[in-house]
């Protein structure tokens, strides 16, 4: 059966297929880091649905969660209808949220995904400030959309101006290979870049509607940001009138080691970009945003899918889950461990340029040692390599993505309930799995 639907799905699913092609396996039962293919083989999942699944697959509290509600006989879609489901859901993420920032937010339900509620917080800001244009940086990932409201006739539900302006990229502190150099100096002449570019009146930047970025990159490669150069973007931003929009999708909800990555540094951000895990492993997205720049007429921004009833319920399950088990903390804990393991299996494999990461949110940079190192100090990318260890893990029994420049970085998003026998087989496979490829 399993071939035959693996068969069907090449044939009639588009050539942008991607994570079906790179793991050809037809999973028919998940439960928490495992999946079962069809074939009766297990795999550990360390992607996660893409950092989705914070308590992994099916996990009791979910799934209770969704069973209680499917039996209320609540209904199951209500466009932004008040709601018990959705007035217990933005309880609980208030909750969740740092204080000084949950104190004065408002919360505006999008559609389903993590990009609806980037564009959500992008045309927001727009209406707030009266500009247009962001500053965005290099690495960096917020979705695939495009153009939907350009097309779209009616003016009175565009941002006020037309289109979405210019997009100013600064470069990210991507340490391994800060165009800047490497380590604290290549963040703070970073620092010092953006600061001077924006204040040059020859510099070509007009003032931008807002500035958005990711604490830690995750298709970007992994990279977490240093706390000193968060702080010093607030700061800049705040300086200028500029609004912070912190997208929070993939390292929300206790990944990272706190349950907002924004904790680590203590940046209180003027919006944040919320989706993937919130939802419980059920599709939703919010923006959260400080009172001041709810701007919005009512109606400025609307869709059909704005809060789906069992996402609610499974989110705020989730997020309750998380605070009272202490998984943020045992993610940093484990983040530690694995990280300190890595390190240790760098020293024996020189194909493994970088180990980094935050939390269970981790990344190794796969490079070819047998080339000159660049101006940074790294060895080239080895995306072919990646390619082969992610295929040796499979065979493993074990499911790693990649992600970064040249897609040359292995992604490990386990989920948060990764228990310690797991975390030694990953550890194992993923050893076994580089040291063959690398062969
Ligand atoms: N922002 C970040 C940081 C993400 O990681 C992603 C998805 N990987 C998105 C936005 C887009 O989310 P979605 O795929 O749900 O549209």
């Amino acid at each position: 059966a399993g071939d035959g639907i693996l068969r069907r799905q090449r044939l009639r699913e588009s050539a942008a297929r991607t994570y079906a092609r790179s793991f050809p396996i037809v999973p028919v039962r998940a439960n928490g880091m495992t999946v079962e293919g069809a074939d009766g083989r297990r795999y550990l999942d360390c992607l996660s649905g893409a950092g989705t699944l914070a308590l992994g697959h099916n996990h009791p509290v979910v799934l209770e969660a969704i069973r209680r509600t499917l039996d209320s006989g609540a209904p199951l879609h209500l466009l932004d209808l008040a709601t018990a489901e959705k007035d217990d859901f933005t309880t609980a993420l208030l909750e969740s949220l740092p204080r000084e920032f949950a104190d004065q937010a408002r919360v505006h339900f999008c559609g389903p995904a993590g990009t609806d509620a980037v564009e959500a917080a992008l045309k927001l800001m727009q209406t707030a400030t009266g500009r247009r244009g962001a500053l965005a940086f290099t690495g960096a990932y917020h979705g695939m959309t495009a153009g939907a409201l350009a097309v779209t006739g009616n003016v009175g539900i565009k941002s006020p101006l037309p289109g979405g302006g210019e997009v100013t990229r600064l470069p990210y502190p991507y340490a391994y290979r800060c165009p800047f150099g490497s380590g604290e100096r290549g963040a703070r002449l970073g620092v010092a870049y953006a600061e001077r570019l924006l204040d040059d009146p020859l510099g070509g930047v007009l003032p931008p509607a807002a500035m958005i970025l990711e604490v830690v990159q995750g298709e970007g490669g992994v990279v977490p940001a240093p706390d000193d150069w968060l702080r010093e973007m607030r700061r800049i931003t705040a300086e200028r009138g500029i609004p912070l929009i912190v997208d929070e999708v993939q390292t929300g909800v206790g990944r990272t080691g706190a349950m907002w990555a924004v904790e680590h540094s203590g940046i209180v951000p003027d919006a944040m970009v919320l989706s993937k895990a919130i939802g419980g492993s059920l599709p939703l997205a919010v923006v959260v945003y400080r009172a001041q720049y709810d701007s919005w007429r009512p109606g400025a921004h609307t869709g059909t899918f704005r809060g789906n009833t069992l996402a609610m319920a499974a989110g705020a399950a989730t997020l309750r889950f998380v605070a009272a088990s202490g998984l943020a903390e045992r993610a940093a804990l484990l983040g530690a461990r694995i990280s300190e393991r890595l390190r240790r299996l760098q020293g024996r494999l020189p194909v493994i340029g970088d180990v980094r990461g935050r939390g269970l949110m981790l990344g190794l940079e796969l490079v070819d040692p047998s080339r000159a190192v660049d101006s940074c100090g790294a060895h080239p990318a080895d995306p072919r390599l990646a390619v082969r260890v992610r295929a040796a893990c499979l065979r493993r029994g074990l499911i790693v993505e990649l992600g970064g420049r040249h897609g040359a970085v292995l992604r490990l998003l386990p989920p948060l309930t990764i228990t310690d026998e797991q975390v030694e087989a990953v550890l194992d496979r993923l050893a076994d799995a580089i040291e063959a490829a690398a062969s």
